[in-house]
């Protein structure tokens, strides 16, 4: 089955009821009125079982590097502040921003592939 074609009701377009081709792309166009189909992806809510809050953060360490300008023989180094570079944060956690509760698995290790996110969430928060 077609991604994009399931994603919507009847397999038809939602503005002109139009069949949609079984070979649609992701972007594609209604050959009809020219309705612009997308694959819809089904989201999860986070509810934290601590607090309750509904906001969940991923928390990441990450290497910043300041290139130095001038190293001055005090030690006290010149560093080019406007062009610092950011390195790819490392996830150490994905945790509850109200209070700080970190996603575990079932071996009571803390989560960190955020393939796992949905996993547990999907197991853990009542969903409406
Ligand atoms: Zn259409
Ligand atoms: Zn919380």
């Amino acid at each position: 089955m077609n991604k994009v074609k399931n994603s919507y009701e009847d397999g038809v377009c939602p503005d002109c009821q139009e069949d949609i081709p079984d070979d649609i792309v992701e972007g594609g166009e209604c050959s009809n009125c020219g309705h612009v189909f997308y694959e819809l992806v089904k989201t999860l809510i986070f509810t934290c079982p601590e607090c309750g809050s509904k906001d969940l953060g991923s928390v990441e360490r990450v290497t910043v590097i300041y290139p130095i300008k001038k190293i001055r023989i005090d030690g006290d180094l010149d560093y080019d502040t406007e062009n610092t570079i950011e390195e790819n944060g490392e996830v150490q956690f994905y945790g509850c921003q109200g209070c700080g509760f970190s996603l575990r698995d079932d071996n009571d290790i803390t989560i960190t592939d955020c393939l796992k996110v949905p996993v547990w969430v999907e197991k853990h928060c009542k969903q409406e």
